[in-house]
Formats: structure tokens, C-alpha cells, sequence
């Protein structure tokens, strides 16, 4: 439509969330299309994520607390981390953690009003050792702990999918961090068909999906929107979006060019085409987002409290009083179910969502 003040062609983005709202799904050009935007447009952009945001979600936030339960010592060759093979990023390695630490970090979730507790290890897949120590404690945590579960383990086979849903594990993140046409700039030791196995393994099992991305890695705005559209046919329950935080001693170190602006838009576009899954901002938040961090709370109904895997995260209190001058509520309520079953081999039911990448 023609601006007729300024003469300027302009979107207008509230009809996109109307459509939204009215069940008819974001077509591909129109999300490219919130990418594209002029910056004078995003709080109009913002505003009409926020009406699709507060349909599904309220004016609730989420928390999650992420607990490096292995850092370091990984195989695998992601361009992106600092516990990767081929980084040479000064950070703690160390193996699995024992269990009063691993307990003593849900503890921490909890007292941080976190919803779910991740548990994260560096690893191509989980080992025998690995799945036993996770499985062991898990009961332990939700006996003690009004908390969620989400594992991030890296490639799961069916079996250990099985095991974790056998154990408590209520979701499991694995994200696709990219689309499928750029993955293999940012990998090679594994492809993105793994990632999505593993993903299928996860459902299949019965538990919930949490997958995400990374802006900054150098992908196109296609590869953005590409990527959005993968995680909605997988039925993705949480959507961790992450900011490329670049470490020295990666292969990505220099890769970071991010605007507040454009991760706000980023975020709006994936609300859009994921209108009730939940939306997080991760990793990076605070370095890419900056003074506009809050902003953030508009398309997306979650955030991280406390430290990434290897990058400090703002005090705690600091999100607490963001949220609050928001306007809005930290919650621990369930979430509303995401359609996507397509991707379910199994009759197993689906749940909802969680947590952080080896990024954050
Ligand atoms: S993202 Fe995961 S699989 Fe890739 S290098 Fe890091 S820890 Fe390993």
C-alpha cells in the first residue's frame, strides 16, 4: 500500500498479524519482507508481533536457566563454537558433572524463578557415561524441583531418545542453527539431515522439540526465513534465536555484524511464521540487542536468566526489573500446543518447549 502523507510504499503490518491471528500461515515473501524493512518501520513491525505474541502468550515470560554440564572437548567441527575441536577460545573444559553440581544448578533455576532447567553437554552425541549421569539425576531434580527438564545432548539415536522420555527429560533442544542450504558452511563433521534425525528421534519418543538458530554466521536473509519455515514444519515447540556473540579463537570470530534493529526484525519474523511456539532471545542478547533488549519482549515471550555456556548473561535482577518495567509477568505455566505432527512417526502425543545452543 502507497503512504499518502509521504508517498512511500509500506507494508502494513498489522493486516500481516491479522492474518496471522486469523490462522492463515505467513507467506514467504512477507516474511522476507519484515526482514527488508526500513528501520522506521520496526516499532510498527514490533507492535504487530506483539499482537500475535499476546494472543498466545499473554503478557507472560518465561525463564530458563542453562547449567554447562560438559563444556569443552567436543569432536565436532561448528564454525560458531567455542567448545568445538578446531577452537582455540580460552574456556573451562571439564567432563560430566557430578551430581551434587548438577543438583546444586537446579537449585539455582529454581531460586531464579526459571521455568526449565537446561542441562547441556559438548558433544557430538551423548556417551554411555553421559546418558547415565543425565538419567540418574533427572528423577532426583523433578522430586526435589517444580522444574521442566530440557536435554541438550547433541545427536540422539532413537533409543536414547527413549530413555530420556523414560527418565523425566521433558524436552530436548537440538537446534538447526541454520538452513539447510547454508548448514554446511558452519559444519562438516555432522549435516544438517543429523540434526534433523535427531529432532525426528526426539518426537518420536514423545517429548517436546526445542530448536533454534544463530543470526551473524554470514547466512542471507533467505537463509533466515528458510530456516523459520523448517522449524514450523518440524512443530517446534521453543525457538531459541541466538546473536552470534563471536569468540576469539573460533572460525567465526570475526563474523559478527548484527544490528539491534535487524535482530529485532529477525525476531518479529519468526514470531510471525511461528506464531505459538515460544520464542526466545539467547545467546548474545545482551551484546547485540543492547538498550534495546526490551524490545525483544515484544515478538518473543522468553529469555535465559543468568550466564550462557561459555559468555557472562546481565544479573539476574537486571531481567527482573526489565520484564517488570515492561509491563509484564515472569510465569512457569504450561504453554499452548504447537501444530506440526506431520513430522511424528509415531503415536506418540506431543508436548511443548526449551533451551540454549553450544552458542550461548
Ligand atoms: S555446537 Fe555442539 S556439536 Fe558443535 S562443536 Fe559445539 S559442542 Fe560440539
Amino acid at each position: 500500500m502507497v503512504d499518502k502523507v509521504h508517498g512511500m510504499q509500506t507494508t502494513n503490518w498489522h493486516q500481516m498479524a491479522e492474518q496471522v491471528l486469523a490462522g492463515q500461515p505467513l507467506q514467504r515473501e512477507q516474511a522476507l519482507a519484515i526482514l527488508r524493512a526500513p528501520d522506521e518501520e520496526l516499532l510498527d513491525i514490533l507492535a504487530a508481533s506483539f499482537r500475535v505474541r499476546r494472543h498466545f502468550f499473554g503478557m507472560k515470560v518465561q525463564l530458563y536457566f542453562l547449567m554447562n554440564a560438559k563444556s569443552g572437548l567436543c569432536p565436532e567441527d561448528c564454525g560458531y563454537c567455542s567448545q568445538s575441536k578446531v577452537s582455540e577460545a580460552e574456556i573451562p573444559r571439564y567432563n560430566i558433572l557430578q551430581r551434587d553440581q548438577l543438583l546444586a544448578g537446579a537449585k539455582a533455576a529454581f531460586e531464579r524463578k526459571s521455568s526449565t532447567y537446561c542441562i547441556v553437554i559438548s558433544a557430538r552425541g551423548p556417551n554411555e557415561r553421559e546418558m547415565r549421569a543425565v538419567t540418574e539425576i533427572v528423577p532426583q531434580i523433578k522430586e526435589q524441583f517444580d522444574l521442566k527438564i530440557c536435554a541438550c545432548l547433541g545427536l540422539l539415536t532413537p533409543d536414547q531418545a527413549e530413555r530420556l522420555k523414560a527418565c523425566g527429560v521433558d524436552r530436548v533442544n537440538h537446534n538447526l542453527n541454520t538452513s539447510p542450504d547454508y548448514y554446511a558452511k558452519i559444519c562438516t563433521t555432522h549435516t544438517y539431515q543429523d540434526r534433523v534425525d535427531t529432532l525426528r528421534a526426539v518426537r518420536n519418543a514423545g517429548m517436546e522439540l526445542c530448536s533454534g538458530g544463530i543470526l551473524g554466521m554470514g547466512e542471507s536473509l533467505e537463509d533466515i526465513v528458510a530456516m523459520a519455515y523448517e522449524l514450523r514444519d518440524l512443530g517446534v515447540h521453543s525457538i531459541p534465536l541466538n546473536f552470534l556473540q563471536s569468540i576469539e579463537g573460533t572460525p567465526l570470530q570475526d563474523s559478527d555484524r548484527l544490528d539491534p534493529r535487524y535482530c529485532l526484525k529477525a525476531l518479529a519474523m519468526i514470531r510471525m511464521v511461528n506464531p505459538s511456539s515460544e520464542l526466545r532471545i539467547a545467546g548474545g542478547r545482551e551484546v547485540h540487542l543492547r538498550s534495546m533488549q526490551c524490545m525483544g519482549l515484544y515478538p518473543a515471550n522468553s529469555i535465559f536468566v543468568g550466564d550462557y555456556l561459555t559468555t557472562k548473561g546481565q544479573l539476574p535482577e537486571q531481567d527482573y526489573r526489565m520484564i517488570e518495567d515492561m509491563g509484564f509477568t515472569v510465569t512457569r505455566e504450561e504453554l499452548p500446543e504447537v501444530a506440526g505432527d506431520e513430522f511424528c512417526d509415531s503415536g506418540h502425543a506431543s508436548g511443548s518447549s526449551v533451551a540454549g545452543n553450544r552458542m550461548v
